[in-house]
């Protein structure tokens, strides 16, 4: 199948839950380590400040960056990430071609990413990030927050190996692993952005068709059974 086919499809499944679910699909799309890179970024600030340390000098295979290192090793990490400038982060090619043709075919798209408190311009960096690398595409469709739980969707795809929120509350969306190497022996569903127009699909498609077998029919309002059923209706007209 062709690229423009695998499209093509997933625009049809696209159209066919909007059809039945009388909305587009929602899908959320987590913003560092999903559509951001940190394998430059950050060792690049790092190494600039702590050459000393001797750390991050291969692949970093840990989500929790801090994972194994000594306390003055881990201290710079989270130095690191609280002065670091996020808009030195690079997106993925990958990302900058798909995101753009998942709005195409009918999804409704937004980000879905926390930043740092203490680092307090990070928020706004994303935002300029996001603007810099798709243009008016994602602008008005950024939603930073510290507890994903709170936000509408039917997917999140986020690359964290772990319960995504803060709330007790169970999110309204699924959680799909976009797959770095700290993620990928976890059971669940998973998609990266090479093979996302047939993970979509097959995400799209299966909630169709679980939302179709447990939607029952629309009842008949005034069923027509022949017989009357009310009372009212077989009650004999009063006689003069
Ligand atoms: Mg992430």
């Amino acid at each position: 199948m062709t690229i423009h086919e695998k499209i093509a499809r997933l625009r049809a499944a696209v159209a066919d839950f909007t059809r039945l679910l009388g909305r587009k699909p929602v899908l959320l799309l987590d913003a560092d380590g999903v559509i951001y890179q940190w394998d430059d970024a950050f060792p690049a600030y790092f190494h600039g400040h702590y050459s000393h340390l001797h750390v991050f000098e291969g692949e970093f295979n840990a989500f929790d960056l801090t994972e194994g290192l000594s306390p003055e090793a881990a201290a710079a990490v989270t130095k690191t990430m609280h002065d670091m400038d996020y808009s030195e982060l690079v997106a993925y090619e990958a990302a900058i071609a798909v995101v753009p043709v998942l709005i195409e075919v009918g999804f409704d798209v937004a980000i879905a990413t926390s930043h740092m408190p203490e680092n307090v311009y990070s928020a706004s960096a994303k935002q300029y990030t996001l603007t810099r690398d798709f243009g008016d595409l994602l602008a008005k469709r950024v939603l930073i927050t510290q507890d994903k739980t709170r936000l509408i969707g039917d997917w999140l795809l986020d690359d964290k190996p772990s319960t995504v929120g803060q709330t007790d509350v169970p999110p309204v969306w699924e959680h799909v692993y976009f797959t770095q190497r700290y993620n990928q022996d976890l059971p669940g569903a998973r998609l990266v952005w090479e093979t996302s127009f047939d993970d979509l699909y097959d995400l799209v498609s299966a909630k169709t068709a679980a939302f179709a077998s447990t939607t029952a029919p629309e009842p008949e309002l005034f069923p027509n059974t022949g017989t009357p059923t009310y009372p009212w209706m077989t009650a004999e007209e009063p006689t003069a």
